[in-house]
């Protein structure tokens, strides 16, 4: 079995022409996961699958990676077909965050008769979550509030950071196993984003080796990230990903 990870946008927040920060787990071609959803991630998620996400998981309720879910709730709800089906993994503390910025708001239909979350299937999660017969882990970044921020992960396969300060202490866990790591990373750091100096400095070659950076700030801040020696998502891109070692639940 073939999995990538397919980088729908690469840019930080305000870096429109890279599209707001999303990827797609894929399995032998198929979409597994949808990682976040910005302003422009359904388009994008429409345009390459022809479908609407059956799946997602939320790294962090910031509006570049959750203002698309008002939209995917219109989209899923007037489709029977589709309606309360699509999972919405995300961690536990992140829920009051996105009740109250996405989820709250009076008469989500003017109509009436309907809850925001009657269109998902919502499974908050702590330690990770069962998604597609495999394991993937959920660990705490540093962005912004201590507990608002989670990376995700699959075992011997990716690390993907969300948006984060650099975290050794959580790839010392969970990217020690040949995974391919997308990190957070700009051109110059900032205290809520990683920069390039912040990774020389915080993580050894044997990290390095394996990282993509994305979330950066343009397409000069991605040849002046490359022109370091790192390698670079581009929008778009599809990166090879090493399967998973055998499935475990994080219990040890
Ligand atoms: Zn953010």
């Amino acid at each position: 079995m073939n999995w990538h990870l397919h980088f729908l946008g690469t840019g930080a927040a305000h870096a429109v022409e890279l599209g707001s920060s999303a990827a797609v787990i894929e399995r032998d071609g198929r979409p597994s996961l949808l990682i976040d959803c910005g302003p422009d991630t359904l388009d994008r998620y429409q345009a390459a699958y022809g479908e609407p996400p059956r799946a997602l998981y939320i790294t962090h309720i910031h509006m570049d990676h959750v203002a698309g879910m008002e939209r995917l709730f219109f989209r899923l709800w007037f489709d029977e077909a589709l309606r309360g089906k699509t999972r919405l993994y995300l961690h536990a503390a992140l829920l009051p965050w996105l009740q109250g910025r996405v989820a709250d708001y009076p008469g989500v239909l003017a109509e009436g008769g309907v809850n925001y979350w009657e269109a998902f299937h919502l499974i908050p999660c702590s330690r990770g979550f069962w998604h597609d017969g495999v394991w993937f882990d959920v660990f705490p970044t540093r962005h912004h509030v201590q507990g608002t921020s989670y990376g995700l992960a699959l075992g011997g396969s990716f690390v993907f950071t969300g948006d984060t300060r650099p975290v050794p202490e959580a790839l010392a866990l969970f990217g020690a196993g040949g995974e391919v790591i997308a990190h957070d990373c700009g051109l110059v750091g900032n205290p809520s984003h990683t920069g390039v100096d912040d990774v020389d400095r915080e993580y050894g070659a044997a990290f390095r080796q394996r990282m993509v950076l994305y979330h950066y700030g343009s397409h000069a801040d991605g040849l002046a990230l490359e022109a370091r020696g790192y390698r670079v998502a581009r929008t778009g891109e599809r990166v090879a990903l090493p399967p998973p070692s055998p499935t475990r639940d994080g219990a040890g």
